[in-house]
């Protein structure tokens, strides 16, 4: 058994960090924030077991081109950050030809039909069972159009991923979330899908039975990792951090430190905001409203909404376009009440070209594991590829950690 730094305190890092711990290892995490902040904080909180397929990027002409020109709320760039992830967004492209995303369908479906039993023992010893709710995800269709094409995709999903779900008209639906102001087209209720009203309270609570179990939690600049005598060495605030092998898992800032090693890794960064509101009717279950590129979900701190994707640098200013839209929009469909003030948070998803999360071994130093790049569903995917992290590190092969293996992918 050895000692390990996992650098990263998000869903990953925590995760990885349990996982570890399972395996006998002695464990410090390291993060730069107290309490958890980022990606995994502000994320719509759902642990998505129906999300099979990762997102393509589309091919054909008319989405590209509704995109291209801002018709869409899905999507937002900017010149300058497309052109600096050009050459990862032209894997992108490549690698969502519909071959190659059916063979990358096949590895990802098996990591997200596990996730919520991954989740289950750690919600359970962590005491988090207040925070979790298994009523399923809802898609939201207020054309009769797009309800019908999905409605057929979930009859595929079912068909090929066993993937369960109740295909309703907007009236029928309508009458169990009384919340929606007027019937949509209609919905898809993905009812296996579980959702968390404080994803950031989640990721602590992990943390907490970490530490409660024995492990140790140190804040400190993860960017000053350098090799050692004993192996990897951390500047923490209250002194360095050593130990043999080092696990990162910085979500979109991992390719940062990993430059300064030699690794070029080819991320696509996706930002996405989130805003609350003081909605006068708790939703049943959140959903996302298909039409306008945004999910809501009754958390905590209010009504959260939380945007898509934005094609944007991961340091660019504030630019809240897609939240504020969708919101205006969903305003027909939901009472939102009114925005919560509170200082503009957005995170980062980190894409990786080929929509797989990167787990194993660093391809050219002894001792150092990636655990990074878990795109759209890293809050649901973390305790899955922390377990496959452990295994990958304690010696076993299968077709999924190679799959994953980062070494045949950069
Ligand atoms: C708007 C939005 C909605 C989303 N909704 C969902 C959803 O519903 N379901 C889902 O599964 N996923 C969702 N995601 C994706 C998911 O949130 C991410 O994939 C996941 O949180 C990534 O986790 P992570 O641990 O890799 O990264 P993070 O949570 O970002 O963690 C990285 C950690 O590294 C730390 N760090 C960075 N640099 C340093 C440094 N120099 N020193 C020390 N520490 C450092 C950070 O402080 C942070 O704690 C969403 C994302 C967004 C943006």
């Amino acid at each position: 058994m050895s000692e390990i730094l996992v650098l990263g305190a998000g869903m990953v890092g925590v995760s990885s960090a349990l996982a570890l711990q399972a395996q006998g290892h002695q464990v410090v995490l390291v993060d730069r924030h107290s309490s958890c902040r980022e990606t995994s904080y502000g994320n719509a909180g759902v642990i998505q077991t129906e999300a099979a397929e990762p997102y393509a990027l589309p091919r054909n002409l008319m989405t590209l081109f509704r995109y291209g020109c801002g018709f869409s709320n899905d999507v937002l760039w900017q010149p300058g950050a497309l052109l600096r992830m050009k050459p990862a967004l032209w894997r992108y492209f490549r690698h969502s030809a519909p071959a190659e995303h059916a063979r990358i369908s096949r590895i990802y479906s098996q990591l997200t039909s596990r996730a919520a039993d991954d989740h289950a023992p750690l919600v359970a010893a962590a005491g988090a069972q207040s925070l979790i709710s298994t009523d399923g995800l809802s898609e939201v269709y207020r054309q009769q159009s797009g309800f019908e094409s999905a409605a057929k995709e979930a009859a595929r999903f079912k068909e090929q991923y066993g993937i369960s779900s109740r295909i309703l008209d907007g009236a029928t639906y309508r009458e169990e979330e009384p919340a929606l102001k007027q019937a949509p087209a209609g919905v898809i209720h993905w009812n296996e899908s579980w959702s968390c009203r404080d994803p950031g309270a989640l990721t602590d609570d992990y943390r907490a039975l970490f530490l409660q179990r024995g492990g140790s939690y140190r804040q400190g600049d993860a960017q000053t990792l350098s090799q050692s005598a004993k192996g990897w060495r951390v500047e923490g605030e209250s002194g360095p951090i050593e130990a043999e092998q080092v696990v990162i898992a910085l979500g979109p800032w991992s390719p940062q430190l990993l430059r300064r090693f030699g690794y070029r890794i080819p991320m696509i960064y996706k930002r996405g905001y989130h805003g609350h509101f003081n909605a006068p009717l708790a939703l049943k279950r959140p959903f996302l409203d298909a039409d306008n590129g945004v999910v809501v979900a009754s958390m905590a701190k209010g009504m959260r909404v939380t945007s898509g994707a934005a094609l944007v640098a991961l340091d660019s200013k504030t630019q809240p376009t897609q939240l504020e839209r969708g919101a205006e929009a969903l305003r027909s469909l939901v009472d939102l009440g009114e925005r919560i003030d509170e200082p503009q948070w957005f995170g980062t998803r980190p894409c990786m070209p080929d929509m797989l999360p990167l787990v194993g071994a660093a391809p050219n130093h002894q001792g150092m594991w990636f655990n990074f790049g878990h795109g759209h569903q890293g809050f649901t995917l973390g305790p899955t590829t922390g377990q496959l992290l452990a295994e990958i590190m304690a010696g076993v092969d299968s077709e999924i950690t190679r799959g994953l293996a980062p070494g045949t992918r950069l």
